[in-house]
Formats: structure tokens, sequence, C-alpha cells
């Protein structure tokens, strides 16, 4: 028996790759994770659901949302034809679904809001497929923009309290409490122009709103927790005055 000329056609398709079975499971696990994404936010991304089948850890995710790691595809647990798989499993059942595609912005989170890059390759047709969130048509359009607006705004700039504190400075040398991640390294809050800032400690929700309203310029704090695996939130870097002038209006 010869099995090898049905698989030397250069026309095969490229579904015959994964096992029917295989295929099944994997078109099981990312319809799971695609309704649950889509029952909590409304809406649904590619990371969301790369997320949700557990391919893509939780803190990569992060530490490549601020600028940390190439691309997305580096830090996703398995090969690219399986990737590829999962995410036209996902436009398929999204675009059954009757979802509305909307391409959103990505930048990352570091003081040079450099865009983020998805794939290995940098193919723009691929990246915009990564970059495409699907909507629920059930969303009024009001609440459809709001959401557009938020995807697309700039994130906010994020300071790192390093749990150790043995760095240095990739632009002076020098070190500090908290560091920036930059693409050449860590930097400490004066080269990056932020040391001018105070710090205001997480906890008192309406003086963290007040005062980042009165903040021309602030950034957020965060500490890697190696329990949960992913940073948190310690509080924010903000002008003096405008922590003074939120406590005065409490
Ligand atoms: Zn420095």
């Amino acid at each position: 028996m010869t099995i090898f000329p049905r698989f030397c056609g250069a026309s095969m398709p490229i579904f015959l790759a994964m096992n029917p079975k295989n295929h099944a499971a994997l078109a099981d696990r990312v319809t799971k994770a695609a309704e649950a994404a889509l029952a909590t936010q409304s809406y649904v991304s590619p990371v969301d659901v790369l997320v949700g089948i557990g391919w893509l850890d939780p803190g990569a995710r992060d530490r490549w949302r601020q600028g940390q790691v190439d691309c997305l595809e580096g830090v996703v647990q398995s090969n690219l034809p399986r990737i590829s798989e999962a995410m036209k499993i996902f436009r398929a059942w999204a675009a059954a679904k009757g979802l509305l595609a909307s391409e959103t912005i990505y930048v990352a989170r570091a003081a040079q809001r450099q865009a983020l890059r998805f794939s290995r390759s940098g193919d723009p047709t691929i990246e915009r497929l990564y970059r495409t969130h699907w909507i629920s048509p059930a969303l009024l359009s009001k609440k459809r923009e709001r959401l557009a607006e938020k995807s697309n705004r700039a994130p906010e700039l994020v300071v790192i309290q390093p749990l150790d504190a043995d760095w240095t400075c990739h632009r002076c040398g020098g070190t500090g409490s908290l560091l920036m991640m930059e693409n050449g390294g860590p930097a400490c809050l004066r080269c990056v122009g932020l040391d001018d800032l105070d710090f205001l400690p997480a906890g008192d929700a309406s003086l963290t709103r007040q005062a980042k309203a009165k903040s021309t310029r602030y950034a957020v704090v965060v500490r890697f927790s190696r329990s949960r695996r992913r940073y948190e939130r310690q509080g924010l870097l903000i002008e003096r005055q405008s922590v003074d002038d939120g406590r005065r209006e409490e």
C-alpha cells in the first residue's frame, strides 16, 4: 500500500496536517474560551482566546504588554501551525456568531509607547488578525464606541518595584527602588523623567481617583507576585500638588 503520494500534492489542504480528533478537541477548547470571554466583556480578542485555552500565561501576556517581550508568539506555549489553527477556528466561530470585527491599537505600557508585535513573521495581515477584536452586536452602538475608545487609548505608564534590589539602569548605571522597563533594559526614574513624582499607595480609591484626575502625569506602580504569577498594583506615582488638592476635596 502506498499512502505516500497522497501527502505529496502541493495543494494538500492545511487541515489534513492536524488529525481530526485533535482538531475537534481544539475547536471545543477555543469555543469555550471565546464564549467565556464574550460573556464577561461583550467582546473577544485573540489574546483572550490564547489565555483562555491555556497557551498563554497571564504573566507572560503582561510582560508582552509592557514591551518586555519581542513578540507574543514567542511566549505562546504552542507551535505556529497549532496557533494558526486555533486562530482560524476562533475567527470562524466569531463570524458564525455574527460578531463585529474591530481593529484595535496595541501599544506597549512603556515610556516609548512602541507598537506591540504579535507574530514572529511580522506579516501585516497576521498582525491585523491578531489586533482584531470581535464585538457583540448586542452592545448598543454608543457603548461600542466607548469600548473602542477605551481599547485605543494609550495605556498607563507602568513603573516596577523590583523584587531584586540589585539592578542597574541601562542608561546611567545607577539604581533605585523603582524602575521602568525599556527596550534596552531597566531604567531609573531620573533617566525616564519621573523622579519628581510622589508615591501614593493604593487603598484610598476616592483619593486615587481625585489625584489621578488632577495630575497631568502619573504612572502605575506594580510589583510581581511570585505566588500569583502576575504584576499587582501597589499605588501611583503622581504630582504632589494633585494629592494635596485631592485630599482637600475629600
Ligand atoms: Zn538612570
